[in-house]
């Protein structure tokens, strides 16, 4: 092995992610909503979004570990164009002191001007490193991950998987069902590799159920995370469900009419809210009330996962 490994490391551990003080628990903020008051349920929103002014939502709880475990090493890690993941690892880089790097899915990227997104990735000293589309799909196989790393001169790097989500990123979002156990009958989470289910779920216990409102099209996601809890803690735990039916057409995909819900949902109740994820959620939720999914008297919580870019 080379170079990075052989340098000091950087006083990267939870002294470090400490000193950057995030607000946890997260608030628990009631709503006034008479779609919810009409049916008898109450609504919370779990401001997960309000953890850190860079470091947001579940992209704390998911990287915060695995931060403490690269103890220092460059940390490289995957994403699209628009990955709320790829900026917060970024950031994280940033205010940490490590290096990082973005493989980012899409060959035709590495020529053109950098989106919003990218573009804060860059300014937050993320090296991105571009990859076509095939090699993208590929980068959980050995021998392809190993010729990424090479290729993105980063062979002695802290490997992060896509979306985050790995073992300890599930053993991170533990805590968010902790913070909401006991205090909510339902707790909802917008789902897009379901890591931060996974981990809600279990910290949840016996203490509420999780729902799950995936915004990709596919129905991979449960056996996904099932997969997830084997490796993050060696089998099943709480009680969650999906709920595939809102996912607008798929990831990022929007309508006029969601769009319309979001911004009159900030207009009411003074919440930005994140379009990929957390409009669908929301949005979910509403229709859920409506169905009468929730009896009379029970309390659902809304996990804010993240906050509108820029
Ligand atoms: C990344 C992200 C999610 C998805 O989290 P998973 O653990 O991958 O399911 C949800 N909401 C927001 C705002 C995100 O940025």
């Amino acid at each position: 092995m080379t170079s990075t490994a052989t340098a000091s490391p950087a006083p990267v551990g939870h002294g470090g992610l400490a000193g950057l003080r995030p607000r946890l628990p997260s608030p628990v903020q009631d709503v006034v909503d008479e779609r919810f008051e009409r049916r008898g349920v109450r609504l919370v929103l779990k401001r997960d979004d309000l953890i850190h002014p860079e470091l947001i939502g579940n992209k704390w709880r998911k990287l915060a570990p695995n931060l403490s475990a690269a103890t220092g090493r460059t940390v490289l890690t995957f994403g699209g164009a628009y990955s709320n993941h790829l900026r917060a690892t970024a950031a994280a880089g940033r205010l940490l002191g490590l290096p990082t790097v973005g493989v980012v899915r899409g060959q035709e990227l590495a020529g053109r001007p950098l989106n919003a997104s990218l573009a804060r990735c860059v300014a937050d000293g993320m090296r991105l490193h571009f990859v076509d589309r095939a090699t993208y799909r590929d980068k959980t196989a050995p021998a392809t991950l190993a010729a990424v790393l090479r290729e993105a001169g980063a062979v002695d790097a802290y490997v992060v998987p896509e979306g985050g989500s790995n073992a300890l990123a599930v053993r991170g979002c533990r805590a968010l069902g902790e913070e909401l156990a006991g205090r909510a009958d339902v707790v909802a989470t917008a789902c897009g590799t379901g890591g931060t289910l996974a981990g809600l779920a279990s910290g949840l216990g016996r203490g509420g159920r999780a729902l799950g409102v995936p915004v990709l099209k596919g129905g991979f996601l449960a056996a996904g995370i099932r997969g997830l809890q084997a490796e993050a803690f060696g089998g099943p735990r709480g009680d969650w469900s999906l709920d595939d039916r809102f996912h607008f057409g798929g990831y990022a995909r929007t309508t006029p009419e969601l769009d319309a819900f979001a911004a009159d949902f900030e207009r009411r109740h003074g919440v930005p809210v994140e379009r990929v994820y957390v409009a669908k959620l929301l949005y979910a939720l509403v229709v859920l009330v409506e169905e009468n999914a929730f009896p009379r008297g029970s309390t659902v919580a809304a996990v804010v996962t993240g906050r509108p870019f820029p």
